[in-house]
């Protein structure tokens, strides 16, 4: 219950201090020394960004995600969604000039207007690499052995490790010739169908309800004008119009309306060739599991539909290297169902999920941006990929392994006031020695602090006097484990 007149803080986020807080800043330590390790140098990049750069990645349907605002000065500017854009802008404001490969790591908090739910919020933090200059299959295998080994690095070894491949779901969407806004939810529907089990019927509804496919009505419509010339076709609509009584008065003439309604039955009907992917996607999107079974079979798919295995070829060698790297801790699996919901991917994509059932959490997400550099206004297209994680995730799947926090090793407290500036000292020469130190503030008594320090789990208790006649006299207590 929250006092009436005082302010919450902003839904979705979070105040975090104590064991959750010292969890957290560990984690994001040991993975900064670790990529540092591998040779990633450390970026910064601004919290805020243009919102020109976010609907350039991503196009315009992750607005209603975003926290963007005008400011005075009339810019049109968004909080940071992810750091892929930023660092990618970075690179090509800085003229593309930098040797390749450009390894950076970067981490901070990044701002996404969703439902809050356990695991997701609207201030979350992330932890990732950019490898940019890096083609496939190696700078694949290094991302996601890297990804995998930092979960070692900050102890969590069990976990499942998905790597799927859109260059096979967009081999058959560029060959029919889609247009981008369909590509894009065509591939988000892939993880409707698979794992999400949404079923065809869902996915078919929501094609609709965007103006993907058209409904049968409008198709029968289609397959009447068909067979007819422009003039008797403009007849029979004029006709239908009016006997329905349509009112045709308006800013067009009925003419127009009669010519603009027309054109659209005549259209190339995208539907047929629509409907013709969704059933190829959601084939593939079935395809998960082991890597030999769902590569055997995936071959037989792209054989029946005269497409090249080349990008499962890559796959493959992506996940022979990844094996042999000896990173994985927990389960490989192949998804050839995996998208990651975004238009820009063009190659490998993986996430890592610890957990099962209603646990189950997604700590990492990554894949191969192949087109990015360009879009966002490089010269030349530059082979890249990256990965993040959720730091706040990664902290909950930690806490549900037990592991803990470090604490306090020592407790100094003194005994009466002129002792306290000499404790200060004494802390300050034990804390040089590498030991966590806090000193009693409060002046409390001996049996009170060392009541504290059992709670805690504090190891010792350095108790400083004054000498009897010179400098202070300091004594250990070993304090009992409870
Ligand atoms: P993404 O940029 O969506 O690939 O996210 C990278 C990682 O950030 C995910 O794997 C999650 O661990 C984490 N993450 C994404 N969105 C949220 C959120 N709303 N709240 C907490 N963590 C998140």
């Amino acid at each position: 219950m929250v006092a009436r007149g005082s302010i919450e803080r902003v839904k979705g986020t979070q105040d975090l201090s104590g064991a959750e807080l010292a969890r957290s800043r560990e984690i994001a330590r040991t993975l900064d020394a670790y990529l540092d390790r591998c040779g990633y140098e450390a970026l910064e990049v601004p919290v805020l960004e243009h919102l020109e750069l976010y609907l350039k990645k991503a196009g315009s349907g992750v607005v209603n995600r975003l926290y963007s605002f005008t400011d005075q000065g009339g810019r049109r500017l968004a909080l940071r969604h992810e750091f892929t854009a930023s660092v990618i802008r970075a690179y090509v404001e800085r003229g593309e000039a930098l040797p390749q490969p450009v390894r950076w790591r970067y981490g901070g908090p990044v701002f996404r207007y969703e439902r809050p739910q356990r695991g997701r919020y609207r201030q979350h933090t992330q932890q990732g690499v950019e490898l940019i200059g890096a083609p496939a299959p190696r700078g694949d295998a290094e991302i996601v052995s890297a990804a995998c080994r930092s979960l070692a690095a900050i102890g969590l070894e069990q976990y499942e490790l998905l790597i799927g491949h859109v260059g096979v779901a967009l081999q058959l969407l560029d060959g029919l010739k889609l247009t981008d806004r369909t590509k894009s939810i065509l591939l988000s529907s892939m993880e409707d169908l698979g794992r999400a089990h949404r079923g065809l019927s869902y996915v078919q509804a929501r094609l609709a309800e965007l103006g993907i496919s058209r409904n049968g009505h409008d198709d029968r419509v289609r397959e009447v004008v068909e067979g007819l010339s422009d003039e008797q076709a403009r007849t029979l609509i004029h006709g239908l119009l009016t006997g329905m009584n349509v009112d045709l008065a308006g800013s067009r003439s009925p003419d127009e309306i009669v010519d603009r309604l027309l054109r659209k039955l005549r259209r190339p009907d995208e539907s047929r060739v629509v409907n013709e992917a969704l059933e190829f996607i959601a084939r593939l999107s079935q395809l998960a599991g082991d890597p030999a079974t769902v590569f055997g079979a995936a071959r037989g798919l792209l054989r029946e539909y005269g497409l090249s295995a080349d990008p499962l070829d890559e796959l493959a060698q992506i996940v022979d290297a990844v094996a042999a790297s000896g990173a994985v801790g927990g389960r490989l699996q192949v998804d050839l169902g995996l998208a990651r919901g975004l238009a820009y991917y063009t190659g490998m994509v993986f996430e890592i999920y610890s957990g099962a059932g209603d646990d189950r959490l997604q700590l990492c997400g990554g894949g191969r941006y192949d087109g990015l550099v360009r879009a966002l206004g490089g010269r030349r297209d530059v082979p890249a990929l990256g990965f993040a994680f959720g730091l706040e995730r990664l902290a909950e799947a930690l806490a549900g392994q037990g592991a803990e926090p470090p604490g306090i090793d020592v407790l100094v407290i003194a005994s009466e006031g002129p002792a306290f500036g000499a404790a200060l000292q004494v802390a300050d020469g034990l804390r040089r020695d590498g030991k966590r130190v806090e000193v009693d503030v409060r002046g409390r008594t001996l049996k009170a602090n060392t009541a504290d320090a059992e709670r805690r789990g504090i190891a010792s208790i350095v108790l400083v006097e004054p000498g009897a006649d010179g400098p202070a006299v300091t004594r250990e207590i070993v304090v009992a484990r409870r």
